[in-house]
C-alpha cells in the first residue's frame, strides 16, 4: 500500500459513488483526496479515530 500522499487526510467530506445491493456495501469517495473506499472501511477508520481520542 502506498498512501503517503493521503496519510494526513481524515476524509472529512465524502460522497457515495456506488452501491452493491447484493453485498450491501456502499462505495464512498473522499472529496478532499479523491480516495475511494467502502463505507465499512470508512466506519472502521472513524471508530479508530474515536478510540484514539478516548484513550488520550
Ligand atoms: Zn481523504
Amino acid at each position: 500500500m502506498n498512501s503517503n500522499m493521503n496519510s494526513n487526510c481524515k476524509h472529512p467530506r465524502i460522497r457515495v459513488v456506488a452501491r452493491d445491493e447484493d453485498e450491501d456495501i456502499e462505495y464512498v469517495e473522499c472529496l478532499e483526496c479523491g480516495e475511494v473506499f467502502d463505507s465499512d472501511e470508512f466506519r472502521d477508520m472513524a471508530i479508530e479515530e474515536a478510540t484514539k481520542k478516548d484513550e488520550s
